[in-house]
């Protein structure tokens, strides 16, 4: 006998979720609601109920290319009847060199070497140790500390955690476990303004005071992201890698939320024209459609590393280089290289900025920002994310706040008709919310 009934048809248990299932960032004892949904079409996601929501969340910054795309199901379907894993110790196969040979061509000259992780938390994870073990590899074993800005967030892992933003609550949670970084202040000057080069005065005495002991800065280039989705001005990039060459520390960048097209260039650090030594992806690097995350990094961090005293990197998950992920990045990749993102962004930014901008005058609404494919509205306080879930579900569309922050990252194929029921929506939730901050309302970060 099981321990408890198994249902006898193919509907989703709801119930049994909610007594059973963690979510990301929910409580088990005072769960809140969650949608069954049994299938996803282009931007479309399908409920039990048979109703169909407009994804407004590309589920996270992942499914840039929208669901079920016939490349990537196709690349998918062959590769699970091939080969769909295989340890990658001592072996290799087609789709893992496939894919590193795409990473390459497409991020800048400097990154050559590519260690394929699981997810963005470990792909973070990985830069810091490679960050580490390159100093001990050039003889300054002392350079152990990360420095990073406020507002960050790079994931939920333990050193991961140890670089997202001390106010965030990750840090004072699990206390001893988590490193003390150096933090500077977040940066202010914003994208398409003015640049006020006063705001790196803190951090370059950071380096100044401490270079001896930072192994790498490491930072989300041009947008942060789940700490509060501010776009900030490229002249802050470009002034941090100055920095890092005249202090000897490495850039590490996290284009996890921001890789493959999302702000408008293929990565954000171009807004920049700057290279990092260490590069973070993960999310949309396979269209969304199983986890995989990859760091790459520069001929001189890779030998530094092998210069260390162990020789080796000290880093191997059980999947790296799984085939069916590597398949399935390929194939977005390849999807990628036609060029319509470009195009597609192009468009979704010019439709936000245009439809987005009425709710500037709301009272309830203090800024409206829009890059790349991404529009955000930022209210007055804290929102009940739960209450105004169900009010864009019963709108047609998912869009899921947190925090004070109405915002939209949609599959870069939606149509200018679905995109206007997602900003009407968007303003149709901020207009009338009277923002009660609810006992029991989740963060998510995402
Ligand atoms: N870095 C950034 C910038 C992210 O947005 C995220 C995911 N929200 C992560 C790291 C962590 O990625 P994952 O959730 O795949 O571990």
């Amino acid at each position: 006998m099981s321990k408890y009934n198994q249902s006898t048809t193919n509907s989703i248990d709801l119930q049994f979720d909610k007594d059973h299932l963690w979510h990301p960032y929910t409580s088990m004892t005072n769960s809140l609601p969650a949608y069954g949904v049994v299938a996803a079409e282009g931007v479309e996601l399908q409920l039990q109920d048979g109703s169909k929501l407009i994804d407004g969340t590309s589920s996270w910054w992942a499914c840039i290319h929208g669901y079920s795309h016939p490349k990537i199901v196709a690349a998918m379907q062959q590769q699970t009847a091939q080969l769909s894993h295989v340890m990658f110790g001592g072996i290799t196969h087609r789709p893992a060199v496939e894919l590193a040979r795409l990473l390459v061509e497409l991020t800048s000259p400097k990154l050559t070497k590519v260690f394929l992780a699981d997810s963005g938390s470990i792909s973070v994870e990985v830069a810091m140790k490679m960050a580490l073990q390159y100093w001990q590899g050039r003889a300054q074993p002392n350079k152990q500390k990360i420095l990073t800005i406020k507002n960050g967030y790079h994931g939920d892992t333990f050193a991961a955690m140890s670089v997202c933003d001390p106010e965030g609550g990750m840090h004072t949670m699990f206390g001893e476990l988590v490193t003390k970084q150096l933090f500077a202040p977040a940066p202010q000057s914003r994208f398409g303004e003015e640049f006020d080069p006063q705001e790196l005065t803190e951090i370059a005495q950071l380096f100044e005071d401490s270079h001896q002991q930072i192994a790498a800065v490491l930072v989300e280039p041009i947008m942060q992201g789940a700490g509060g989705m501010r776009f900030y001005h490229p002249d802050y990039l470009a002034a941090l890698r100055k920095l890092c060459d005249k202090y000897n520390v490495l850039l590490i960048l996290d284009e996890i939320a921001t890789g493959f097209g999302r702000t408008g260039k293929l990565f954000a650090y171009e807004h920049s024209a700057i290279e990092a030594d260490i590069l973070c992806l993960g999310k949309a690097l396979t269209g969304g459609y199983i986890s995989l995350a990859a760091t790459l990094c520069s001929d001189e961090v890779a030998q530094g590393v092998s210069d260390s005293p162990a020789g080796v990197f000290m880093h191997g998950p059980t999947f790296m280089g799984n085939p069916l992920a590597c398949a399935a990045a390929v194939a977005s990749l390849k999807l990628i290289k036609e060029n319509h993102w470009q195009q597609q962004i192009c468009a979704i930014e010019a439709q936000l900025k245009m439809e987005l901008a009425e709710a500037a005058d709301y009272s309830n609404v203090v800024d409206v920002r829009v890059l790349g494919g991404v529009g955000v509205l930022e209210m007055s306080s804290t929102l009940n994310t739960a209450e105004l879930q169900q009010q864009f579900v019963d709108l047609g569309v998912w869009i899921r706040p947190f925090s004070n922050l109405i915002y939209i990252m949609p599959p870069y194929c939606i149509s200018s008709t679905d995109l206007s029921k997602l900003t009407k929506a968007m303003k149709a939730v901020a207009k009338q919310s009277s923002l009660p901050n609810a006992a029991g309302d989740f963060i998510s970060h995402g």
